[in-house]
């Protein structure tokens, strides 16, 4: 039975991740040793191996290795940490994306004019872990309009992949059914790859009968793909890489479609349609 395989537009790399991956690949070229990432560079473990084997390394901690350069991942580092790989006299290379430098920085910006800044995200996520580092001391991360009030004041920002919908929720909430502040700022800090991708994903998921959704499994921005998937009731399967299909999967499907996350190389994206095709063929 011939197949019809949908691709959602602007699957794979955004331009947070690309711009990452460039800067490490460039780093590898010029540095023979010592060139480390804190942290995975990006959630997709094919491409942290690969800058392996150029050399570049990623670590948890800036201690107990001999560091000459160290890049900062696409999803930023804490301030604190910044200031003390600095101290140290290491290299620092910042990829930390440019949607969540703005981020940070609004974060800074609100705190120093005495606004309690509010997080709209996941409070264990790195990114938010580094924003929150830039916010002051009266930030909180929140998933709710409940929060403990510091100010009359508000800045409210968000992480950068939360979903638009949950965003305005939980701010007309806040608009609406708080009366005690006297000022609430509202900036977007919502990058446009991830709606736009969620947006492209859905469209396909409404229209096959099977999603793959391709991507990192510790990747949220993918995770959060495959939670849409399901929602709108399709059968769903999260993989990293084209040997996890099973051709049970695909055989009986009409329509398949793929999506994949905002760390997946496009290499990874191929493989898994061929094999797609290999199975149904
Ligand atoms: S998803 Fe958006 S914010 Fe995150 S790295 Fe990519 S471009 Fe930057």
């Amino acid at each position: 039975m011939l197949k019809d395989i949908v691709l959602a537009e602007g699957s794979g790399f955004c331009f947070g991740v690309k711009r990452a991956i460039d800067i490490a690949f460039d780093v590898a070229k010029k540095h023979k040793d010592g060139v480390f990432t804190l942290g995975p560079i990006i959630h997709n473990p094919q491409v942290v191996e690969k800058l392996k084997d150029l050399g570049v390394y990623p670590i948890d901690d800036i201690y107990g290795q001999n560091i000459k350069t160290l890049i900062i991942r696409a999803h930023g580092i804490p301030k604190e940490k910044f200031e003390e790989i600095k101290k140290l006299g290491i290299e620092v290379i910042d990829a930390t994306c440019p949607f969540v430098k703005k981020a940070q920085n609004l974060a800074e910006k609100l705190a120093s004019e005495g606004y309690q800044v509010l997080i709209i995200g996941d409070k264990e996520h790195p990114e938010v872990k580094g924003i929150f580092s830039y916010a002051g001391e009266k930030a909180v991360v929140i998933s709710s309009d409940e929060f403990p009030i510091l100010n009359k004041k508000i800045g409210i920002i968000q992480q950068t992949t939360q979903p638009m919908s949950k965003v305005k929720e939980i701010v007309s909430k806040i608009v609406n059914s708080h009366n005690e502040f006297e000022e609430i700022r509202i900036f977007n800090t919502l990058c446009n790859f991830t709606s736009r991708r969620l947006e492209t994903t859905e469209k396909v998921a409404k229209q096959v009968d099977v999603m793959i959704v391709v991507g990192g499994k510790n990747s949220a921005n993918t995770t959060q793909l495959a939670k849409l998937c399901k929602s709108i009731g399709v059968k769903t399967y999260h993989i990293e890489d084209a040997q996890e299909i099973d051709k049970e999967w695909v055989e009986s499907a009409k329509k398949i479609g793929i999506t994949a996350g905002a760390s997946t190389p496009q290499w990874i994206i191929d493989e898994v349609i061929d094999k797609i095709k290999k199975f149904t063929n």
